[in-house]
């Protein structure tokens, strides 16, 4: 497999762009040799600069749940670009998405589009501040809420692969109102509430977290953050970025039927397009400007063209429900295959999958928080990435991600994605 043309523009781009990337988990940091400089994608399949396919299971980390240049979202993109790029004023399809989003999010009575994931958990929190009067919040360990100041203390997804959970530049003073609580236990959230009193305003978290690899909520746990929330009068944020319209059209919220007080999005709801959004009950979303008090503003906020994408995209899985079931039985199926491998190995790896989600632990131990999770031999999974990748499977960079499986995978290529896993097991072992 040649590699010329991507090692060269990595090269050059080191020269001009901190580390040669735009985001950190992009490097190879964690797994070793060069990024693939990626030229264009389609359907299940992206091609790097020296014309290499790969079988994608990233799909730009979550976005592209219909598979790469959909033709309906790629219309949708070029018929909005007829009519300008920008406009920052109010526009007809802005009204359009958040209503539909409305329709499908059971939490959200009204919601504010922004640009990102991470635009989107800064807001939350402030709104919840705001509303509250309070300053502290509760944030789980491991968990990845974007890179805001006070989200980035003991971080998920690039920031453990990077080694620096807590990133210099965040002050002592943001970081303290930052409580940290392990996922999954209730007993924890009860002392930091015990310890606080009237203090907390909000508990935000990945309802099922994908930024330390893919972990589950124990029966119950979600349910006893609701009951606590409700007896503190604290504000319950689902970050609902990577599993909102993926898990369920609903998120994880429709799924486990735990309705918190705000969400917020990401990936999905742009269709590959910047955007993010958050939203929660009217009182709440209320406290947000001009309507109330708390400032919270953006020159390219409701794109137009990221709209008609996003649009496309949501409206698409809302009148097809058919698209979940789907995306469940291409990860059952590619989960089973690769169980009925570990098993012939009399290998014990924890796979953790829900959905079109899921994780390979390379532990044998069960993962339920980041403590567990950080169990698994990363150097292991370093030379498991090489063997898929050598392969043609294009799978995250990091131990510590969810990969995210979209519809264009067909039983042939999950087959394909399977044998090549045997064989990566077999040669890493
Ligand atoms: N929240 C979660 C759960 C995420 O996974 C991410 C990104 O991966 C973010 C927030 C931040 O989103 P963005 O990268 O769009 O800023």
């Amino acid at each position: 497999m040649r590699k010329d043309r991507s090692k060269a523009l990595f090269e050059k781009a080191k020269q001009f762009i901190p580390g040669g990337v735009n985001s950190p988990v992009r490097a190879f940091r964690a797994v070793g040799g060069d990024p693939l400089f990626i030229k264009r994608a389609d359907g299940a399949f992206i091609y790097d600069e020296d014309d290499n396919a790969y079988i994608e299971l990233i799909n730009s980390w979550g976005p592209m749940i219909l598979g790469h240049n959909h033709p309906m979202i790629r219309e949708a993109i070029v018929r909005a670009l007829e009519n300008g790029t920008s406009f920052g004023a109010p526009t007809a399809r802005e009204v359009e998405i958040a209503e539909l989003i409305i329709s499908m999010v059971p939490s959200v009575e009204k919601v504010r589009m922004v640009n990102s994931g991470t635009e989107a958990t800064m807001s939350a929190i402030r709104v919840a501040r705001g509303y509250t009067g309070r300053d502290k919040f509760i944030k789980m360990e491991g968990h990845y809420h974007g890179h805001g100041d006070s989200f980035l203390i003991s971080a998920g997804s690039g920031a453990i692969t990077m080694g620096n959970p807590d990133s210099p530049g965040v002050t002592f003073g943001t970081a303290k109102d930052t409580l940290l609580a392990p996922y999954n236990s209730l007993e924890a959230i009860e002392s930091l509430v015990a310890a606080n009193p009237n203090e907390i305003a909000a508990i935000i978290l990945e309802p099922v977290p994908g930024n330390m690899g893919l972990v589950l909520p124990k029966p119950g746990y979600l349910e006893g953050l609701r009951k606590i929330c409700d007896r503190e009068g604290i504000v319950l944020i689902f970050d609902e970025v990577m599993t909102g319209f993926r898990l369920a059209k609903g998120g994880a919220q429709e799924l486990f039927g735990v309705t918190p007080d705000m969400t917020t999005l990401g990936k999905i709801i742009g269709g590959g397009m910047p955007v993010g959004a958050y939203g929660g009950k009217k009182e709440i979303m209320d406290f947000v400007s001009p309507s109330g008090p708390v400032y919270q503003a953006g020159t390219l906020s409701g794109n137009p063209i990221a709209m008609a994408a996003g649009l496309a995209m949501l409206r698409h899985l809302d009148s097809h429900p058919e698209v979940f079931l789907q995306l469940n039985a291409i990860g059952d199926s590619l989960v089973t295959g690769f169980r009925s491998v570990l098993d012939e190995l009399g290998l014990n790896f924890t796979i953790n999958q829900l959905g079109s989600m899921y994780t390979l632990f390379f532990t044998d131990q069960e993962v339920y928080d980041f403590e567990t999770a950080k169990k698994s031999d990363t150097a292991l999974f370093g030379r498991y990435f090489q063997a898929m990748l050598s392969r043609g499977i294009y799978l995250a960079p990091s131990q510590y991600e969810s990969l995210f499986l979209s519809t264009a995978l067909t039983e042939d290529l999950v087959g394909k994605i399977v044998t090549a896993h045997g064989e990566s097991i077999i040669e890493v072992m």
